[in-house]
């Protein structure tokens, strides 16, 4: 069990205030900074970045922007418009730039998609990222699906093609690999889902921790770009905030049918994008950043599944499969979620997301992000510190 002394329950109450405060989310970095000044976080493990491919980009930053003399610029002038930035992306993404629009952050692309092409109803299996169901334009009827925990939450194509066939559903919504449980459909078995699904208005695939799939031990990067060519109803979205480690920038994107980008871009979106966005996006265009990025996220993943591997052999906790950089745990002792969070913190300064407002989880869940080899290892001693010592 985990006992809790006067500071735990202080900091418990605090941050119940804050979370009240930020809704479906968690409250961030800066704010917690703020508020919470005698808090020292040393782990951000709530966050679900690669923290290399941060180290990457401030790089890119440091010698091809910064030291250019390029930051005045992107400061100073108006950023290129939205299509002159999907240009950009490309050659990277294999389609043509008509196909592409550009997000400040995927949750405006989320936004943009539901409230302009989501006019009935909306298939969205649970437990998930909340936006896809609070963000629906009002009167829009949400259907949600409950994945099994039995079956870890993963999402079964028979059972989820029925459940939308039944509900008569027009619009349906796949994250994969999901938030907040990591599971991961397999490419084949994604575009066989997508064939029995050609009859909806729209398929939306958010694909924002996508680079941290893999389909076989190459870890190649997989690309669902050629499922939009073939199934017209489909709508990709991508965040670039969690594997380019980038959050601060808003940064994402949407490929889908040349109609819709224009429908989207005909009365908005024009300089969405800020000028050190549009420095990111250029990177895109260059060999070595991409070389280098491809190696960084490689070696992650490495780590990332040791990781997982080694929290699941921790006593008291279940950790979900995942193919994305973060571990959906349940306590299995007892222990509450939130209080383990809280000892996280307090003790160890590791900011981890307890899962107790995601509906369709039953238990006690914690989700864990992968962070940088060093700060998993202090993760796992802490978590076995609190599992066999008496606190
Ligand atoms: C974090 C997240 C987003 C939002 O990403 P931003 O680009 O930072 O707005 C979208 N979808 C999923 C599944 C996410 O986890």
């Amino acid at each position: 069990m985990i006992h809790l002394n006067a500071n735990d329950l202080a900091l418990t109450h605090s941050l119940a205030k804050l979370k009240a405060a930020s809704g479906s989310h968690s409250p961030s970095i800066a704010t917690l900074r703020e508020t919470l000044p005698a808090l020292k976080i040393k782990i951000d493990a709530c966050f679900l970045s690669n923290p290399y491919a941060t180290d990457l980009f401030m790089q890119e930053l440091e010698s091809k922007l910064i030291a250019q003399g390029g930051l005045r610029d992107a400061l100073e002038f108006y950023p290129s418009q939205n299509a002159a930035i999907a240009q950009k992306l490309a050659k990277y993404l294999h389609i043509d730039s008509s196909h592409i629009f550009i997000g400040n952050g995927a949750i405006e692309v989320i936004q943009a998609v539901l409230h302009n092409f989501v006019r009935t109803n909306l298939v969205v299996p649970i437990p998930t990222f909340s936006s896809y169901y609070e963000f629906v334009r009002d009167g829009v009827e949400v259907l949600l699906y409950k994945l099994p925990k039995e079956q870890n939450y993963a999402l079964d194509i028979e059972a989820y093609t029925k459940f939308i066939q039944d509900h008569n559903a027009k619009n349906a919504l796949i994250i994969n690999p999901n938030n907040p449980d990591g599971g991961y459909i397999p490419y084949d078995t994604l575009r066989e889902c997508l064939a029995r699904l050609r009859h909806l208005e729209s398929v939306i695939i958010d694909e924002s921790f996508l680079h941290f799939g893999y389909e076989d031990s190459s870890l190649e990067q997989i690309s669902y770009t050629k499922l939009v060519e073939e199934f017209s109803n489909v709508v990709l979205i991508k965040s670039m905030s969690k594997d380019f480690g980038v959050a601060g920038l808003r940064a994402g994107y949407g490929v889908m049918a040349k109609n819709r980008v224009e429908a989207l871009l005909h009365n908005g979106y024009l300089w969405n994008v800020n000028g050190l966005s549009e420095f990111f996006f250029s990177l895109f265009g260059d060999d070595e950043f991409l070389q280098k990025y491809e190696r960084v996220r490689k070696s992650y993943i490495t780590q990332t599944q040791e990781f997982f591997k080694a929290l699941g052999q921790i006593d008291s906790i279940k950790t979900y499969p995942s193919k994305a950089n973060f571990a959906l745990v349940e306590l299995l002792n007892g222990a509450k979620a939130q209080d383990l969070c809280i000892k996280l913190l307090s003790s160890y300064g590791i900011y981890t997301r307890s899962c107790s407002d995601k509906i369709g989880l039953e238990g006690e869940f914690l989700r864990i992000a992968s962070r940088s080899e060093q700060e998993n290892t202090q993760i796992l001693q802490s978590l076995q510190e609190i599992f066999t010592g008496d606190f």
